[in-house]
């Protein structure tokens, strides 16, 4: 099963519930996506055993046989070609690598080069194949590292998708191809807009969801009554504890101190499909 762990917005427990369940199982690969700030590994502290670079294409001119025509600066709808009175210009922060520029140019001018946007780290915990992935600082295109990261996917064994947060390509990327998601929201009205965007959603992409409800006890009953009305299954209820927090912020997990809470992330877990018995 490929599980994807997602939340509305930043800062309601994604992390905390995949850290959390991916311990609590034998073995699981844990995929940390949320590659602008990944954060897994503070809690997992996974020996990281490789390394790689994540590259795009972008394009090249070769001034030598370049016209000046301006067509590929026409095609581009991201501006990362322009044409300056000093000659065609690329920038490649901007550019999303579609190819359309290198196929409307009448003199064969553009060829591809490789930029270095990020990496790829792999490493393990006890029983958990891990991975993450980094953007580096400046570039803005998460989703070419989402894509690396998601080609590691075995089939052998259950996976576990930390999203990005938020509902933007990046979340789409990661959620794409998953068997089931699960939301995590707590109980305030602060990320229920965004709740039901990342719901509606999954509902187009037809992927099968569920509702985590964490920090329950504070906030108001609204997502909860917004759930039954609208037949979506809270699968978890994770009371609100301040030594869950304290915990949190020491980058460390709670299983060994709850271990109620363990035991139902993996009755949950098996309840939506996973291996773990
Ligand atoms: S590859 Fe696409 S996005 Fe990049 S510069 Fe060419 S047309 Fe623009
Ligand atoms: S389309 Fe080709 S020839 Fe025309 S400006 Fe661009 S690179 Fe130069």
């Amino acid at each position: 099963m490929i599980l994807s762990i997602a939340s509305g917005k930043g800062g309601t427990g994604k992390t905390t519930v995949s850290v959390n369940l991916a311990l609590s199982l034998d073995r699981v690969q844990l995929i940390d996506c949320d590659v602008e700030e990944p954060n897994d590994n503070i809690f997992i502290k996974a020996n990281i055993e490789n390394t790689q670079d994540v590259n795009v294409e972008i394009p090249e001119i070769d001034y030598e046989k370049c016209l000046s025509c301006g067509k590929c600066a026409d095609f581009c709808n991201f501006n990362a070609i322009i044409d300056l009175p000093s000659g065609i210009k690329v920038f490649p922060g901007l550019c999303h690598s579609c190819g359309g520029c290198k196929l409307v140019c009448p003199n064969d001018a553009i060829s591809w080069k490789d930029k270095k946007i990020g990496i790829i780290r792999r490493g393990t915990s006890g029983g958990i194949s891990f991975f993450e992935g980094i953007l580096d600082i400046g570039e803005v295109r998460p989703t070419p590292i989402i894509k690396a990261l998601k080609y590691q996917i075995r089939s052998d064994i259950d996976t576990i998708l930390d999203c990005p947060p938020g509902t933007s390509c990046s979340f789409l990327e990661t959620v794409n191809g998953s068997d089931f998601c699960i939301l995590v929201t707590e109980s305030t009205p602060f990320g229920f807009n965004d709740l039901k965007i990342a719901l509606e959603a999954l509902k187009e992409m037809r992927i099968p969801f569920g509702v985590i409800i964490n920090r329950d006890g504070i906030g108001d009953d609204e997502i909860e009554l917004f759930c039954k009305h609208e037949m979506i299954p809270i699968l978890l209820k994770i009371p609100y504890n301040e030594d869950i927090a304290k915990l949190y912020s020491k980058g460390e997990v709670f299983l060994d101190y709850f271990p109620e809470i363990s035991g139902q992330l993996v009755s949950m877990f098996n309840n939506i499909g996973g291996r773990e018995k």
